[in-house]
């Protein structure tokens, strides 16, 4: 930032008789701030000259308002001149006045009027008489939130100041509030009622400068030290006088913060206490079996569950049939939203599906288990084998049925009732053959989603023709 272009001796001080300047100004409202701290920063110096209100009515020394800066930021005369000023670039009447420009536009004005006082440019990294300001190697505000550095007037000026004009130097603070600390909320608590979330209640502090907020945070712990993430985060009006937790949080104990503060973030002592935050219950969703959809190898299922959660469900895939824990390791986990199409995969002909509803927040409800059965295929419509001749190979009709597949197994001798338990149908019904003299032919209908998922057996006895 260039405060102006100003050449000449840094040495020579060309210095006012008398211990005043009278001065008028035509600085908007907004850097009225600036203005001030910078003719207080001149008048509390301790030199023998101070910038005084000129009186109604009579010719003021110095003018300060808007003007031509050659191209800078400010632009002042030097000295006792008869018509002194400073002049603010007229850039400045649309810049924002943040906290940063406010003080900067400030701390230029301290610079404006050390010419008026008498000063050329000196050199020094952080001097208030430098011609460039590097605000990155001497900041402007301070850590602290809503502070500013506020030694404008250097010590080896101060020294030149008093050293021409007489009086004895007074250093100002090194940090300065921007603007002043609102008074303390009154009767500021934090209440936590059983089974219900945490309360803030306050009144608003008897005085506070304007645009003055309740800053409230809320963070997990069980102490408020340390500054990790906040849940909540938040600015409230000073008159709201209540708070109450949005709780869509994950209990525990918590910080709870609450601290007046004004624009620019500066307050007294926050409100600080550990209280275990409320969890918003999750209600469980209500779930119900569907269609059994063979050809796609999943269930259909119905369900209803809160609005803002998420429906999670788990299936064990290790064990199907039985109701896993939820988020239990080797489950498989499918999430569904409001509008999703509803289906599990079937990993068994039976299986147990554990639905939760859980929140954004990542509360989840009570499980709540749907257990799935997988309709065990029909006895198949089986005719009588049939010979061919031509490739020594026998067949037999089954009646087809949607979704299923015939399977076969030819065992010799003659059938026996009931089915041998250890078939396992290698064998198609269209195709087999047999060992001379009498065999038997079980078949059943095979679900081939599932690994052995078999019908009922039905056998037919057949004789081989010798060769
Ligand atoms: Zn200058």
């Amino acid at each position: 930032m260039v405060a102006d272009r100003r050449r000449g001796s840094a040495a020579h001080v060309r210095r006012w008789p008398g211990h005043t300047i009278t001065y008028t100004e035509s600085i908007p409202a907004k850097w009225d701030w600036s203005l001030q701290r910078a003719l207080t920063a001149w008048n509390t110096a301790g030199g023998h000259l101070s910038f005084v209100p000129v009186k109604k009515g009579r010719r003021p020394q110095l003018v300060i308002g808007f003007g031509d800066t050659h191209g800078a930021d400010g632009y002042a005369s030097i000295g006792p001149a008869p018509h002194a000023f400073v002049h603010l670039s007229p850039g400045y009447r649309k810049a924002p006045d943040t906290a940063g420009l406010k003080v900067w536009v400030g701390r230029l004005f301290t610079h404006e009027l050390g010419h008026v006082v008498g000063f050329e440019h000196t050199a020094g990294t952080c001097s208030l008489m430098v011609a460039v300001f590097d605000t990155g190697a001497c900041p402007l505000l301070d850590d602290q939130p809503g502070y500013y550095a506020c030694r404008w007037i250097d010590k080896p000026l101060l020294k030149r100041f008093v050293g021409a004009y007489g009086g004895k130097a007074r250093q100002a603070a090194k940090s300065c509030l921007i603007d002043p600390l609102p008074d303390q909320l009154v009767g500021p608590q934090f209440t936590a009622a059983p089974g219900g979330p945490v309360t803030f209640r306050w009144s608003a502090p008897p005085s506070a400068p304007p645009r003055s907020k309740v800053h409230l945070e809320v963070w997990p712990g069980s102490t408020c030290a340390g500054d990790p993430p906040r849940d909540v985060d938040v600015q409230l009006p000073l008159g709201a006088g209540t708070w109450t937790d949005p709780s869509d949080g994950t209990g525990g104990p918590h910080c709870f913060r609450a601290q007046v503060v004004n624009q620019y973030g500066a307050g007294p002592a926050p409100v600080v206490t550990v209280l275990d935050r409320f969890q918003r219950p999750v209600a469980p969703p209500s779930v119900a079996a569907g269609a059994w959809n063979p050809d796609e190898g999943r269930w259909a299922f119905t369900a209803s569950w809160s609005a803002d959660t998420l429906l999670v469900a788990y299936i064990s895939t290790a064990d199907p049939a039985s109701c896993p824990a939820v988020e239990a390791a080797g489950t498989f986990q499918m999430t569904f939203g409001h509008g999703s199409a509803l289906f599990v995969p079937a990993l068994g002909p039976e299986e147990c599906v554990v639905f939760v509803a859980r929140s954004a927040a990542g509360v989840s409800s009570a499980a709540v288990p749907l257990h799935l059965q997988a309709p065990r295929p029909p006895a198949p419509v089986v005719g009588t084998p049939v010979y061919d001749a031509g490739t020594d190979t026998w067949s037999v009709s089954v009646a087809p049925v949607a979704g299923l597949t015939p399977v076969a197994e030819v065992r010799a001798g003659a059938c026996s009732s009931p089915a041998p338990a250890n078939l396992t149908f290698p064998e198609s019904p269209d195709f087999f053959s047999a060992s001379p003299g009498p065999s038997c032919v079980y078949v059943a209908l095979a679900d081939f989603t599932f690994a052995a998922w078999f019908g009922p057996v039905v056998s037919r006895g057949f004789t081989q023709p010798s060769a």
